[in-house]
């Protein structure tokens, strides 16, 4: 066999003394079925305490708020609502996610409701009164009736910008510069927020709506990893929380969304070799690394590599927290000063909205190996319990290797044919070609075998319920919250987690 290409996954505890105690896991799948999520709370508590530690480095104030849409659990956020209420808070985009929310116990100043709003998310938001991010200026006339109409109090609201850019020009704005110093940067167009270019009128509407709506900072979200681009927003939210001062107002704090993202692969070279291996696939010097040749984004035109690799990096050398304090420390493209200084300087809070990044080593989806069978051409297909919407890191990036949990625990020790590295292709449990957990031939230390599980790690952020369906009344994934207690563990499923201090329990 060719030599494995692996990828195995970046594993730290608690996550992985859960990944040691297959018996534990393969008590739960049996309990509760496959596909199993499992998560552990305990974990995005201390994530939100490594984000805290860049604060304190750089010496700056504000909150920092979780993304919910990246995980649906309860346990997550009502663990998350017993760590500190002036460092913590939760970030909502749906009316159910503010509900659940308040359900688990944050308080109204501890949410923000961001993304476009339907009337009921705006009129609940504006009624119990959390921080309202508007995401045009319609939006912000909205809340500012709303006020009015059912008598509320006054409103903290932070306007969403977008279309930053440094220099003077007005290009296309299509432009994505990460990090070429002293070029303009141009940040990619977002169908949300108010363009910069339009930040006039916003500030108008603002001062016009000042008894209903109170302007508390500014902010924008942009989906990228390029640290420039976002050094650039976040200087022009500086400029426009300068405005706003200006104009008699008074907001504190520039939020500067998510998107810190997380290494999922312990081993750059790994994930380089990889990649250079992929290219080659494309190309034909090397054997396929793809059910059926898939590129990821590059493609073969006669011997020539085209396209661009759609992959988000598997591995990267800072990612979370330390994704924050590089943007903190490194200078601002027009200023010059680095963001952390220029905050300090005008004495501006910093608010953040990680998502995955607060979720990383949150959590796993256990799949039960169902079928394996060989193809004739060496490889394996092995069917799981579980389809391509119950693990779906696969339209942005490729799944890392899962860990197999033999059945009979232990691990070890068998002795057969199947022992020595095997290449394998996971699909799902639906009738339908497509239903690949991932287009990628995974490497695997030895054949799984029926009744083995497989334990897709990390994979809270947006992998584990975010695309979950019932098609084909396959079962949906139940959630449990695992917490270490002493030398054991404890679970229950996530709805019946509550933090509540009881003999050995959590918190
Ligand atoms: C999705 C989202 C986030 C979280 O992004 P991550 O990449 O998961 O950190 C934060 N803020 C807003 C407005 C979002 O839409």
């Amino acid at each position: 066999m060719r030599e494995p290409l692996y990828l195995q996954p970046r594993l730290e505890p608690p996550l992985s003394s859960l990944l040691a105690a297959p018996d534990l896991l393969h008590t739960l799948v049996d309990a509760l079925g496959s596909p199993l999520n499992v998560l552990l709370p305990d974990r995005i508590a201390e994530n939100a305490e490594r984000f805290r530690a860049v604060y304190r480095r750089h010496h700056l104030g504000g909150r920092i708020s979780f993304a919910h849409k990246a995980n649906r659990s309860s346990a997550l956020l009502r663990r998350l609502a017993v760590t500190d209420p002036a460092a913590v808070g939760v970030d909502v985009a749906s009316l159910s996610e503010l509900q659940h929310a308040l359900g688990c116990g944050f308080t109204p100043d501890r949410i923000t409701a961001t993304g476009p709003k339907d009337p009921a998310f705006l009129w609940l938001a504006a009624r119990s009164g959390v921080t309202v991010h508007p995401d045009s200026v319609t939006e912000l006339e909205q809340l500012a009736e709303l006020v009015r109409k059912f008598a509320l109090p006054r409103i903290a609201a932070v306007p969403r910008l977008s279309g930053f850019e440094t220099g003077t020009g007005t290009g296309a704005a299509t432009g994505t510069g990460t990090g070429a110093s002293g070029v303009k940067v141009l940040s990619r167009r977002s169908r949300f927020g108010t363009p910069v270019g339009e930040v006039g009128a916003l500030l108008d509407t603002l001062e016009r709506h000042r008894d209903a709506v109170e302007p508390v900072g500014v902010a924008y979200h942009l989906d990228t990893t390029g640290l420039a681009e976002k050094a650039v927003a976040l200087e022009s939210c500086v400029g426009v929380m300068d405005e706003l001062r200006a104009r008699g107002l008074d907001p504190r704090f520039v939020d500067i969304g998510g998107g810190f993202g997380v290494s999922y692969v312990q081993d750059a070279a790994q994930w380089d070799r990889y990649t250079t291996e992929l290219a080659g696939a494309v190309l034909g010097t090397r054997p396929a690394m793809t059910w059926r040749g898939h590129g990821y984004g590059l493609r073969n035109e006669g011997g020539t590599l085209r396209g661009a690799l759609g992959l988000y990096p598997a591995h990267r050398p800072t990612a979370g927290p330390g994704y924050l304090d590089a943007l903190l420390s490194a200078p601002a493209p027009a200023s010059g000063r680095p963001p952390a200084t220029l905050l300090l300087e005008h004495l501006y809070d910093l608010s953040i909205q990680p998502g995955r990044a607060l979720l990383d080593q949150c959590g796993a989806v256990l799949a039960r190996v169902l079928d394996v069978r060989p193809t004739g051409s060496g490889d394996h297909l092995v069917r799981l319990g579980l389809n391509a919407g119950d693990m779906s890191l696969e339209e942005h990036g490729v799944i890392v290797d899962p860990v197999l949990l033999p059945h009979g625990g232990g691990g070890g020790g068998v002795q057969d044919a199947d022992d020595g590295p095997v290449t394998v292709h996971l699909f799902g449990n639906l009738c339908l070609e497509a239903d690949l957990i991932t287009r990628r031939t995974v490497f695997l230390p030895r054949l799984p075998r029926v009744g083995d599980l497989l334990a897709f790690a990390n994979t809270a952020g947006y992998a584990m319920d975010f695309h979950a369906h019932s098609a084909q009344r396959q079962p949906l994934a139940r959630t449990v919250a695992v917490t270490r207690d002493g030398g054991s563990w404890r679970w229950c499923l996530d709805e019946e987690y509550w933090p509540i201090t009881r003999p050995g329990g959590p918190a």
